[in-house]
Protein backbone atom coordinates (compact mmCIF):
# COMPACT_ATOMS: atom_id res chain seq x y z
CA UNK A 1 0.00 0.00 0.00
CA UNK A 2 2.15 2.87 -1.38
CA UNK A 3 -0.35 4.97 0.34
CA UNK A 4 0.83 4.11 3.91
CA UNK A 5 4.29 4.93 3.12
CA UNK A 6 5.84 8.01 5.67
CA UNK A 7 8.65 8.06 8.36
CA UNK A 8 6.26 6.66 10.96
CA UNK A 9 4.96 3.96 9.11
CA UNK A 10 8.66 3.09 8.01
CA UNK A 11 9.29 2.85 11.71
CA UNK A 12 6.45 0.31 12.52
CA UNK A 13 6.99 -2.03 9.85
CA UNK A 14 10.91 -2.48 10.32
CA UNK A 15 10.02 -2.77 14.18
CA UNK A 16 7.45 -5.49 13.28
CA UNK A 17 9.79 -7.33 10.35
CA UNK A 18 12.61 -7.35 12.96
CA UNK A 19 10.75 -8.82 15.49
CA UNK A 20 8.64 -11.26 13.36
CA UNK A 21 11.98 -12.23 11.79
CA UNK A 22 12.79 -13.18 15.85
CA UNK A 23 9.70 -15.03 16.04
CA UNK A 24 9.93 -17.05 12.57
CA UNK A 25 6.32 -15.87 11.63
CA UNK A 26 4.87 -17.83 9.30
CA UNK A 27 5.35 -16.29 6.11
CA UNK A 28 1.20 -15.57 4.98
CA UNK A 29 0.51 -14.08 8.78
CA UNK A 30 3.70 -11.93 8.19
CA UNK A 31 2.16 -10.30 4.97
CA UNK A 32 -1.35 -10.11 6.50
CA UNK A 33 0.59 -8.25 9.75
CA UNK A 34 2.57 -5.73 7.82
CA UNK A 35 -0.42 -3.95 6.49
CA UNK A 36 -3.92 -2.90 7.97
CA UNK A 37 -6.88 -4.85 7.49
CA UNK A 38 -8.47 -1.64 6.40
CA UNK A 39 -7.85 1.75 6.05
CA UNK A 40 -10.92 4.69 5.16
CA UNK A 41 -10.12 7.89 4.13
CA UNK A 42 -12.97 10.64 4.15
CA UNK A 43 -13.39 14.14 3.09
CA UNK A 44 -14.65 16.19 5.86
CA UNK A 45 -16.28 19.82 4.39
CA UNK A 46 -16.85 21.87 7.37
CA UNK A 47 -18.86 25.35 7.89
CA UNK A 48 -16.50 27.52 9.12
CA UNK A 49 -17.40 30.59 11.46
CA UNK A 50 -16.53 33.03 8.78
CA UNK A 51 -19.07 31.31 6.52
CA UNK A 52 -16.53 29.41 4.20
CA UNK A 53 -16.55 25.48 3.82
CA UNK A 54 -13.44 24.09 4.39
CA UNK A 55 -12.82 20.65 3.44
CA UNK A 56 -10.63 17.87 5.72
CA UNK A 57 -9.11 14.90 5.19
CA UNK A 58 -9.80 12.03 7.81
CA UNK A 59 -8.80 8.67 8.01
CA UNK A 60 -10.10 5.42 10.13
CA UNK A 61 -7.33 2.60 9.83
CA UNK A 62 -8.35 -0.80 11.54
CA UNK A 63 -5.00 -2.42 11.57
CA UNK A 64 -6.24 -6.18 12.96
CA UNK A 65 -9.32 -7.68 14.88
CA UNK A 66 -8.00 -10.87 15.49
CA UNK A 67 -8.38 -10.76 18.94
CA UNK A 68 -11.77 -8.71 19.31
CA UNK A 69 -13.02 -5.11 18.34
CA UNK A 70 -10.59 -2.64 17.34
CA UNK A 71 -9.87 -0.31 19.49
CA UNK A 72 -7.38 3.50 19.14
CA UNK A 73 -7.51 7.24 19.73
CA UNK A 74 -8.39 9.93 17.01
CA UNK A 75 -5.57 12.49 16.33
CA UNK A 76 -6.08 15.71 15.25
CA UNK A 77 -2.74 17.37 14.15
CA UNK A 78 -1.76 19.70 10.67
CA UNK A 79 0.89 16.63 10.14
CA UNK A 80 -1.49 13.59 10.21
CA UNK A 81 -0.95 11.59 6.86
CA UNK A 82 -2.34 7.97 6.27
CA UNK A 83 1.03 6.54 7.09
CA UNK A 84 1.03 7.93 10.37
CA UNK A 85 -2.39 6.66 10.77
CA UNK A 86 -1.70 3.04 9.97
CA UNK A 87 1.74 2.96 11.82
CA UNK A 88 -0.29 4.37 14.70
CA UNK A 89 -2.89 1.73 14.59
CA UNK A 90 -0.29 -1.27 14.11
CA UNK A 91 1.58 -0.04 17.42
CA UNK A 92 -2.38 -0.23 18.86
CA UNK A 93 -2.65 -3.99 17.94
CA UNK A 94 0.71 -4.80 19.39
CA UNK A 95 0.02 -3.22 22.74
CA UNK A 96 -3.33 -4.10 23.35
CA UNK A 97 -2.28 -8.14 23.02
CA UNK A 98 1.01 -7.37 25.42
CA UNK A 99 -0.81 -6.48 28.39
CA UNK A 100 -3.93 -8.77 27.74
CA UNK A 101 -6.77 -6.69 26.19
CA UNK A 102 -9.44 -8.37 24.02
CA UNK A 103 -8.96 -5.73 21.29
CA UNK A 104 -7.03 -4.76 18.13
CA UNK A 105 -5.51 -2.04 16.99
CA UNK A 106 -6.86 0.66 15.02
CA UNK A 107 -6.06 4.93 14.94
CA UNK A 108 -7.80 7.80 13.40
CA UNK A 109 -7.12 11.44 12.44
CA UNK A 110 -7.99 14.47 10.82
CA UNK A 111 -5.18 16.63 9.08
CA UNK A 112 -6.17 20.00 10.47
CA UNK A 113 -4.85 22.76 13.65
CA UNK A 114 -7.02 22.30 16.34
CA UNK A 115 -5.40 25.51 17.71
CA UNK A 116 -6.22 27.60 15.14
CA UNK A 117 -10.40 26.56 15.02
CA UNK A 118 -13.02 27.68 17.44
CA UNK A 119 -14.81 25.38 19.54
CA UNK A 120 -17.62 25.69 17.04
CA UNK A 121 -15.61 24.77 14.21
CA UNK A 122 -14.14 21.51 15.97
CA UNK A 123 -17.47 20.47 16.70
CA UNK A 124 -18.94 20.74 13.40
CA UNK A 125 -15.66 18.98 12.03
CA UNK A 126 -15.75 16.09 14.96
CA UNK A 127 -19.69 15.87 14.19
CA UNK A 128 -19.30 14.96 10.10
CA UNK A 129 -15.76 12.99 10.56
CA UNK A 130 -17.84 10.46 12.81
CA UNK A 131 -21.11 10.50 10.27
CA UNK A 132 -18.60 9.32 7.32
CA UNK A 133 -18.22 6.38 10.25
CA UNK A 134 -21.02 4.98 11.52
CA UNK A 135 -20.88 2.25 9.42
CA UNK A 136 -17.18 1.39 10.58
CA UNK A 137 -16.95 2.13 14.42
CA UNK A 138 -19.48 1.15 16.99
CA UNK A 139 -19.20 -0.75 20.65
CA UNK A 140 -18.39 -3.81 19.38
CA UNK A 141 -16.80 -3.11 16.30
CA UNK A 142 -14.20 -0.20 16.99
CA UNK A 143 -14.01 2.25 19.84
CA UNK A 144 -12.12 5.36 19.19
CA UNK A 145 -10.38 7.86 22.20
CA UNK A 146 -8.32 10.84 22.58
CA UNK A 147 -5.00 11.32 21.23
CA UNK A 148 -3.14 14.29 20.67
CA UNK A 149 -5.53 17.43 19.94
CA UNK A 150 -8.91 15.80 21.22
CA UNK A 151 -9.57 15.39 24.41
CA UNK A 152 -13.45 14.45 26.66
CA UNK A 153 -15.15 17.02 24.86
CA UNK A 154 -14.08 15.82 20.95
CA UNK A 155 -15.48 12.23 22.22
CA UNK A 156 -18.91 13.48 23.97
CA UNK A 157 -19.20 14.93 20.62
CA UNK A 158 -18.73 11.80 18.55
CA UNK A 159 -20.54 9.67 21.44
CA UNK A 160 -23.65 11.90 20.57
CA UNK A 161 -23.65 11.50 16.91
CA UNK A 162 -22.87 8.34 16.72
CA UNK A 163 -26.30 7.70 19.27
CA UNK A 164 -28.46 10.17 17.36
CA UNK A 165 -27.82 8.41 14.22
CA UNK A 166 -28.65 4.66 16.29
CA UNK A 167 -31.53 6.56 17.86
CA UNK A 168 -30.55 5.86 21.38
CA UNK A 169 -27.76 6.46 23.85
CA UNK A 170 -24.54 4.22 23.05
CA UNK A 171 -21.82 5.28 25.37
CA UNK A 172 -19.73 2.06 24.78
CA UNK A 173 -18.74 3.62 21.06
CA UNK A 174 -16.02 5.74 22.37
CA UNK A 175 -13.73 5.88 25.41
CA UNK A 176 -12.18 8.32 27.39
CA UNK A 177 -15.41 10.10 27.29
CA UNK A 178 -16.89 12.84 30.20
CA UNK A 179 -17.58 10.77 33.58
CA UNK A 180 -21.54 12.33 32.96
CA UNK A 181 -22.02 10.30 29.89
CA UNK A 182 -20.44 7.18 31.05
CA UNK A 183 -16.82 7.80 31.21
CA UNK A 184 -14.28 6.12 33.26
CA UNK A 185 -13.44 8.21 36.92
CA UNK A 186 -9.32 7.96 36.46
CA UNK A 187 -9.54 7.91 32.57
CA UNK A 188 -7.85 11.17 32.13
CA UNK A 189 -4.88 10.44 34.36
CA UNK A 190 -4.95 6.60 33.57
CA UNK A 191 -1.40 7.28 30.57
CA UNK A 192 0.59 9.31 33.29
CA UNK A 193 -0.25 7.25 35.67
CA UNK A 194 0.95 4.01 34.30
CA UNK A 195 3.69 5.62 32.62
CA UNK A 196 5.20 6.25 35.98
CA UNK A 197 4.29 2.52 37.28
CA UNK A 198 6.36 1.28 35.04
CA UNK A 199 8.67 3.58 35.51
CA UNK A 200 9.35 3.30 39.11
CA UNK A 201 9.59 -0.75 38.97
CA UNK A 202 12.47 0.32 36.76
CA UNK A 203 14.01 2.65 39.35
CA UNK A 204 13.20 -0.51 41.65
CA UNK A 205 15.57 -2.83 39.82
CA UNK A 206 18.13 -0.23 39.35
CA UNK A 207 17.64 0.22 42.99
CA UNK A 208 17.46 4.09 42.69
CA UNK A 209 15.27 5.91 45.40
CA UNK A 210 12.11 7.81 43.79
CA UNK A 211 13.17 10.50 46.21
CA UNK A 212 16.79 10.51 43.87
CA UNK A 213 15.15 10.57 41.08
CA UNK A 214 15.25 13.69 38.00
CA UNK A 215 12.54 13.86 35.44
CA UNK A 216 12.25 15.65 32.42
CA UNK A 217 9.06 15.20 30.29
CA UNK A 218 8.56 16.24 26.74
CA UNK A 219 5.07 17.16 26.02
CA UNK A 220 3.18 19.03 28.38
CA UNK A 221 -0.29 17.82 27.12
CA UNK A 222 -2.48 15.05 28.85
CA UNK A 223 -0.24 12.77 29.15
CA UNK A 224 3.14 14.93 29.77
CA UNK A 225 1.06 17.06 32.76
CA UNK A 226 -0.04 13.60 34.05
CA UNK A 227 3.33 12.15 33.78
CA UNK A 228 4.86 14.84 35.71
CA UNK A 229 2.30 15.40 38.13
CA UNK A 230 1.87 11.75 39.34
CA UNK A 231 5.84 12.07 39.31
CA UNK A 232 5.99 15.45 41.80
CA UNK A 233 3.46 13.60 43.78
CA UNK A 234 5.68 10.67 44.32
CA UNK A 235 8.54 12.71 45.60
CA UNK A 236 10.88 12.84 42.00
CA UNK A 237 11.94 16.20 40.96
CA UNK A 238 10.63 17.41 37.23
CA UNK A 239 13.42 19.67 36.09
CA UNK A 240 11.94 20.18 32.83
CA UNK A 241 8.90 20.13 31.01
CA UNK A 242 7.95 21.04 27.22
CA UNK A 243 5.30 22.39 24.51
CA UNK A 244 5.46 22.63 21.17
CA UNK A 245 6.81 26.54 21.53
CA UNK A 246 10.02 25.50 23.75
CA UNK A 247 10.47 24.33 27.50
CA UNK A 248 11.73 25.23 30.91
CA UNK A 249 14.00 24.33 33.36
CA UNK A 250 14.80 24.46 37.03
CA UNK A 251 17.81 22.21 38.68
CA UNK A 252 15.67 22.21 41.49
CA UNK A 253 12.90 20.94 40.45
CA UNK A 254 9.27 22.36 39.18
CA UNK A 255 6.13 22.88 41.49
CA UNK A 256 4.01 21.01 38.59
CA UNK A 257 0.92 22.05 40.68
CA UNK A 258 2.07 25.86 40.49
CA UNK A 259 2.63 25.92 36.39
CA UNK A 260 -0.50 23.93 36.10
CA UNK A 261 -2.22 27.00 37.81
CA UNK A 262 -0.31 29.63 35.96
CA UNK A 263 -0.95 27.94 32.35
CA UNK A 264 -4.46 27.95 33.43
CA UNK A 265 -4.48 31.54 34.39
CA UNK A 266 -3.39 32.19 30.64
CA UNK A 267 0.68 33.07 30.76
CA UNK A 268 2.98 30.86 28.76
CA UNK A 269 5.54 28.16 30.06
CA UNK A 270 7.89 30.49 29.02
CA UNK A 271 6.86 33.22 31.66
CA UNK A 272 6.94 30.30 34.87
CA UNK A 273 8.40 32.24 37.55
CA UNK A 274 12.11 30.78 38.56
CA UNK A 275 12.51 28.51 35.68
CA UNK A 276 15.33 29.36 32.47
CA UNK A 277 13.26 28.58 29.20
CA UNK A 278 15.17 25.76 27.27
CA UNK A 279 14.75 24.67 23.60
CA UNK A 280 13.10 21.18 22.73
CA UNK A 281 16.28 19.84 21.38
CA UNK A 282 18.30 21.27 24.89
CA UNK A 283 15.17 19.69 27.24
CA UNK A 284 16.29 16.07 25.55
CA UNK A 285 19.78 16.76 26.51
CA UNK A 286 19.70 17.43 29.74
CA UNK A 287 21.36 15.06 32.18
CA UNK A 288 18.81 13.07 34.49
CA UNK A 289 17.52 9.75 35.78
CA UNK A 290 14.08 9.62 33.26
CA UNK A 291 13.57 11.14 30.26
CA UNK A 292 9.78 11.10 29.41
CA UNK A 293 9.56 11.75 25.66
CA UNK A 294 5.78 12.62 25.64
CA UNK A 295 4.54 14.14 22.37
CA UNK A 296 5.41 12.82 18.98
CA UNK A 297 7.18 10.57 16.86
CA UNK A 298 10.63 10.40 15.55
CA UNK A 299 12.04 13.04 18.78
CA UNK A 300 15.14 10.56 19.93
CA UNK A 301 16.98 10.12 16.74
CA UNK A 302 20.42 9.76 15.81
CA UNK A 303 21.46 13.16 15.93
CA UNK A 304 20.53 13.76 19.66
CA UNK A 305 20.93 9.98 21.02
CA UNK A 306 24.03 9.83 21.66
CA UNK A 307 23.84 13.49 23.58
CA UNK A 308 20.72 12.15 25.61
CA UNK A 309 22.42 11.50 29.19
CA UNK A 310 19.12 9.63 31.56
CA UNK A 311 19.48 6.27 32.86
CA UNK A 312 15.76 5.47 31.59
CA UNK A 313 13.65 6.24 29.08
CA UNK A 314 9.90 6.04 29.45
CA UNK A 315 7.85 6.04 26.50
CA UNK A 316 4.64 7.61 26.80
CA UNK A 317 4.42 8.77 22.96
CA UNK A 318 4.22 6.44 20.40
CA UNK A 319 7.72 5.91 18.26
CA UNK A 320 9.54 8.63 20.05
CA UNK A 321 12.58 6.51 18.98
CA UNK A 322 14.05 5.71 15.86
CA UNK A 323 15.68 2.05 14.63
CA UNK A 324 19.02 4.46 14.63
CA UNK A 325 18.49 5.33 17.78
CA UNK A 326 17.63 2.48 19.76
CA UNK A 327 21.29 1.20 18.89
CA UNK A 328 22.51 3.87 20.24
CA UNK A 329 20.61 3.92 23.67
CA UNK A 330 21.43 0.15 23.79
CA UNK A 331 24.99 0.43 23.43
CA UNK A 332 25.05 3.24 25.97
CA UNK A 333 23.35 1.43 28.75
CA UNK A 334 19.93 3.50 28.53
CA UNK A 335 17.23 1.48 29.79
CA UNK A 336 14.09 1.96 27.26
CA UNK A 337 10.68 1.31 28.08
CA UNK A 338 8.87 0.85 24.52
CA UNK A 339 6.20 2.85 24.10
CA UNK A 340 3.64 -0.64 23.27
CA UNK A 341 4.22 -1.25 27.49
CA UNK A 342 5.10 2.63 28.87
CA UNK A 343 1.87 4.35 27.31
CA UNK A 344 -0.71 1.44 27.92
CA UNK A 345 -2.13 2.74 31.13
CA UNK A 346 -4.60 4.89 28.62
CA UNK A 347 -5.81 1.76 26.99
CA UNK A 348 -5.92 -0.54 30.19
CA UNK A 349 -8.24 2.28 31.10
CA UNK A 350 -10.56 2.74 28.09
CA UNK A 351 -10.88 -1.32 28.61
CA UNK A 352 -12.08 -0.61 31.84
CA UNK A 353 -14.48 1.99 30.59
CA UNK A 354 -15.69 0.32 28.11
CA UNK A 355 -16.56 -2.62 30.50
CA UNK A 356 -18.52 -0.43 32.65
CA UNK A 357 -21.05 0.82 30.06
CA UNK A 358 -21.46 -2.52 28.65
CA UNK A 359 -22.28 -3.53 32.10
CA UNK A 360 -24.17 -0.23 32.83
CA UNK A 361 -22.23 -0.54 36.33
CA UNK A 362 -19.31 1.86 37.25
CA UNK A 363 -16.22 1.72 39.69
CA UNK A 364 -14.87 3.40 42.73
CA UNK A 365 -11.84 5.37 41.28
CA UNK A 366 -9.78 3.01 43.77
CA UNK A 367 -10.83 -0.33 41.92
CA UNK A 368 -9.65 1.27 38.83
CA UNK A 369 -6.15 2.94 39.99
CA UNK A 370 -5.75 -0.57 41.70
CA UNK A 371 -6.19 -2.85 38.78
CA UNK A 372 -4.77 -0.40 36.21
CA UNK A 373 -1.30 -0.96 38.65
CA UNK A 374 -1.81 -4.66 38.79
CA UNK A 375 -1.83 -5.27 34.93
CA UNK A 376 0.98 -2.28 34.10
CA UNK A 377 3.10 -3.91 37.40
CA UNK A 378 2.81 -7.71 35.88
CA UNK A 379 3.48 -6.73 31.92
CA UNK A 380 6.57 -4.92 32.51
CA UNK A 381 8.03 -7.65 34.90
CA UNK A 382 7.09 -10.58 32.04
CA UNK A 383 8.38 -7.99 29.28
CA UNK A 384 11.44 -8.20 31.58
CA UNK A 385 11.96 -11.51 31.79
CA UNK A 386 11.23 -12.35 27.93
CA UNK A 387 13.81 -10.01 27.40
CA UNK A 388 16.42 -11.77 29.65
CA UNK A 389 15.44 -15.33 28.87
CA UNK A 390 15.92 -14.53 24.87
CA UNK A 391 18.70 -11.93 25.31
CA UNK A 392 16.96 -9.50 23.60
CA UNK A 393 16.42 -5.58 24.47
CA UNK A 394 13.03 -4.10 25.99
CA UNK A 395 11.51 -3.11 22.63
CA UNK A 396 12.16 -6.37 21.32
CA UNK A 397 10.36 -8.43 24.07
CA UNK A 398 7.40 -6.11 24.28
CA UNK A 399 7.22 -6.22 20.25
CA UNK A 400 7.41 -10.29 20.34
CA UNK A 401 5.01 -10.90 23.01
CA UNK A 402 2.49 -8.73 21.44
CA UNK A 403 2.94 -10.08 17.92
CA UNK A 404 2.65 -13.94 18.86
CA UNK A 405 -0.35 -13.24 20.88
CA UNK A 406 -1.77 -12.05 17.64
CA UNK A 407 -0.22 -14.48 15.53
CA UNK A 408 -1.74 -17.39 18.08
CA UNK A 409 -5.13 -15.80 17.61
CA UNK A 410 -5.17 -15.54 13.84
CA UNK A 411 -3.81 -19.52 13.87
CA UNK A 412 -6.80 -20.50 16.25
CA UNK A 413 -9.02 -18.89 14.19
CA UNK A 414 -8.23 -20.13 11.10
CA UNK A 415 -8.22 -18.43 7.27
CA UNK A 416 -12.26 -17.45 5.96
CA UNK A 417 -13.10 -18.53 3.82
P1 LIG B 1 -1.91 16.35 23.78
O1 LIG B 1 -2.39 16.95 22.53
O2 LIG B 1 -2.74 16.48 25.01
O3 LIG B 1 -0.45 16.93 24.13
C1 LIG B 1 0.63 16.95 23.25
C2 LIG B 1 1.67 17.91 23.82
O4 LIG B 1 2.88 17.80 23.06
C3 LIG B 1 1.26 19.38 23.76
O5 LIG B 1 1.60 19.99 24.98
C4 LIG B 1 2.12 19.96 22.63
O6 LIG B 1 2.40 21.33 22.79
C5 LIG B 1 3.37 19.11 22.79
N1 LIG B 1 4.23 19.05 21.62
C6 LIG B 1 3.91 18.87 20.32
N2 LIG B 1 5.02 18.85 19.55
C7 LIG B 1 6.07 19.00 20.41
C8 LIG B 1 7.48 19.06 20.25
N3 LIG B 1 8.05 18.94 19.05
N4 LIG B 1 8.23 19.22 21.35
C9 LIG B 1 7.66 19.32 22.56
N5 LIG B 1 6.35 19.27 22.78
C10 LIG B 1 5.57 19.13 21.72
O7 LIG B 1 -1.62 14.80 23.44
P2 LIG B 1 -1.52 13.57 24.45
O8 LIG B 1 -2.83 12.90 24.49
O9 LIG B 1 -0.86 14.00 25.72
O10 LIG B 1 -0.54 12.60 23.65
C11 LIG B 1 0.89 12.73 23.71
C12 LIG B 1 1.53 11.44 23.20
O11 LIG B 1 1.11 10.34 23.99
C13 LIG B 1 1.18 11.08 21.75
O12 LIG B 1 2.30 10.46 21.15
C14 LIG B 1 0.06 10.06 21.92
O13 LIG B 1 -0.05 9.20 20.81
C15 LIG B 1 0.56 9.34 23.15
N6 LIG B 1 -0.48 8.61 23.87
C16 LIG B 1 -1.59 9.25 24.34
C17 LIG B 1 -2.54 8.54 25.07
C18 LIG B 1 -3.73 9.21 25.70
O14 LIG B 1 -4.42 8.57 26.49
N7 LIG B 1 -4.01 10.47 25.42
C19 LIG B 1 -2.36 7.17 25.29
C20 LIG B 1 -1.21 6.55 24.80
C21 LIG B 1 -0.28 7.28 24.11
Amino acid sequence: MKECDSPTFQLATEQFERAADALKLDPNLRERLRLPQRAVAVTIPTRMDNGNVQVFTGYRVQHDSALGPTKGGIRYHPDVTLGEVSALAMWMTWKCALVGLPYGGAKGGVKCNPQTMSRNELQRMTRRYTAEFVSVIGPDKDIPAPDVGTNAQTMAWMMDTYSQQRGYAIPGVVTGKPIVIGGSRGREEATGRGVVTVAIEALNMLKIPVKDTTVVVQGFGNVGFHTARTFHEKGAKVVAVSQSTGGIYNADGLDIHALMRHLAEGHSLATFPGATPVSNQELLEIACTILVPAALSEQITKKNARHIKCKIIAEAANGPTTLEADQVLEKNGTMVIPDILANSGGVIVSYFEWVQDVQKYFWEERDVRERLHHIMKSAFHRTVEFSRNNGVNMRMAALMRGIDTVAQAHLARGLYP
